[in-house]
């Protein structure tokens, strides 16, 4: 069977509708709970609310004097305010008193504001009058008081469903009083890189060779997407052990090869998606990584990306990542500081740097170039038919 002369699925899809198509075949994945010490790059099945309310008293920013703002209007320096010195208020250990006329106590960051105190003066403002006093330079502000629940009250709701929980976002998740989390489950994602030419570094290389470098990166990539990776290692380029890797797989969601999906003889993918499952798409509007495959295979959705490690990054990136995360591309508006060519029917996404905030060709934009995985930190989006002269705005995806 031929798919190039009779291909009953769509070829040259755009790139949106590449990622709708991978995102609909996923499934929606449950609810599980972690300790919140698991939860490093989850995402959030439901809203969290505030268990407690943070501040959880009205409390110091400052180390310095507690005290009444009426007793310190107009201090300065050539007139300071007098105040009696009568306890202090630490972190963890609150002043029982309370703070009358003419009186202060120290206080500490994150220690409570003692009753009858409103305002703090700052330790830099403050000179020692004898022990049990102290002469204050300048008006005490109440701005230095955090009010209880200013920064969030219990049972207010403070993260979405759907946060991906990076590091400061899993703290916050703590400081709201949750012990366990409610995340999605992981999804799972088969990878498999296939070709005859491909092996492992550690191995001597023969002239034709090329480690594998793919797998490796496409692995830290799906992790990077809180996925998890269940390694097929490689496969020849042949139908036998291309089905037999396939058929290996217990209960993945997606299945994610590397290879053998473009227009060669040995390229084997496609046509064993059309004679033992399904093609959902092939081909995509884009450049680097067109010959990128879509299908289906005993209803495991199958993702086929080009071998060409250049091109498997970039529809990792535009395609890939966001239908497995949900998140859309991150893009940003900058100046192009060199010209970017266009294409007439694909969209091309140059890998380029940015340089004192514009943003520079990368020079050589082979496939082949696979040291620009590492020197090449964007990619600047050309939209088909579209150009970019040296100074026009651009979108850019951060790699
Ligand atoms: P293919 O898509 O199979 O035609 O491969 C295109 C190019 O990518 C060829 O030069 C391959 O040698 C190279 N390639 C394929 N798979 C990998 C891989 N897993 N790691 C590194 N390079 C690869
Ligand atoms: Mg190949």
């Amino acid at each position: 069977m031929s798919a190039a002369n009779s291909p009953d699925f769509p070829m040259f899809v755009s790139v949106a509708e590449a990622r709708q198509m991978l995102a609909a075949l996923l499934p929606a994945l449950e609810t599980e709970w972690v300790g919140v010490g698991q939860g490093y790059g989850r995402t959030l099945a439901q809203p969290l609310a505030a268990l407690v309310s943070h501040p959880s008293a009205t409390e110091s920013a400052l180390d310095g004097i507690a005290c009444r703002a009426a007793d310190t209007l107009g201090a300065s320096a050539s007139a300071p305010a007098h105040l009696q010195l009568t306890g202090e208020s630490r972190a963890g250990v609150p002043f029982a008193g309370e703070v009358g006329p003419g009186q202060c106590i120290r206080i500490y960051t994150g220690a409570p504001m003692p009753a009858g105190a409103d305002a703090i003066a700052p330790v830099e403002q403050l000179i020692d009058d004898g022990p049990d006093a102290v002469l204050v330079q300048r008006p005490a502000s109440p701005a230095d008081v955090r009010p209880e629940g200013g920064d969030f009250r219990a049972g207010e709701e403070v993260m979405p469903a759907g946060l991906r929980l990076t590091a400061p976002r899993l703290a916050l998740a703590a400081a709201l009083g949750h012990a366990r989390l409610p995340v999605r489950r992981r999804l799972r994602v088969a990878l498999l890189s296939t070709g005859d030419e491909v092996i492992e570094p550690g191995q001597p290389l023969l002239p034709g060779q090329v480690y594998d470098s793919n797998r490796i990166g496409l692995s830290a990539m799906l992790e990077e997407c809180g996925c998890e990776v269940l390694p097929l290692g490689h496969a020849a380029d042949s139908p036998g052990a291309l089905q037999a890797a396939i058929d290996s797989i217990g209960g993945a969601d997606l299945l994610l090869t590397s290879g053998g999906v473009s227009m060669g003889k040995y390229d084997f993918m496609r046509d064993l998606l059309i004679v033992q499952g399904r093609v959902s798409f092939w081909k995509v509007r884009m450049r680097p990584g067109g010959p990128a495959l879509l299908g289906g295979w005993n209803g495991l959705p199958v993702f086929g990306l080009p071998g060409n490690p250049v091109s498997s990054l970039v529809v990792f990136h535009v395609i890939v990542r966001p239908a497995l995360t949900g998140q859309p591309v991150q893009t940003l508006r900058l100046r192009a500081g060199t010209a970017f060519r266009g294409l007439p029917d694909k969209v091309a996404f140059w890998r380029a740097n940015i340089v004192g905030g514009e943003v520079h060709d990368y020079g050589k934009q082979g496939s082949g170039v696979l040291r620009s995985l590492s020197e090449a930190g964007a990619l600047v989006v050309v939209p088909e038919g579209g150009s970019v002269a040296a100074g026009d705005e651009v979108d850019v995806v951060l790699l």
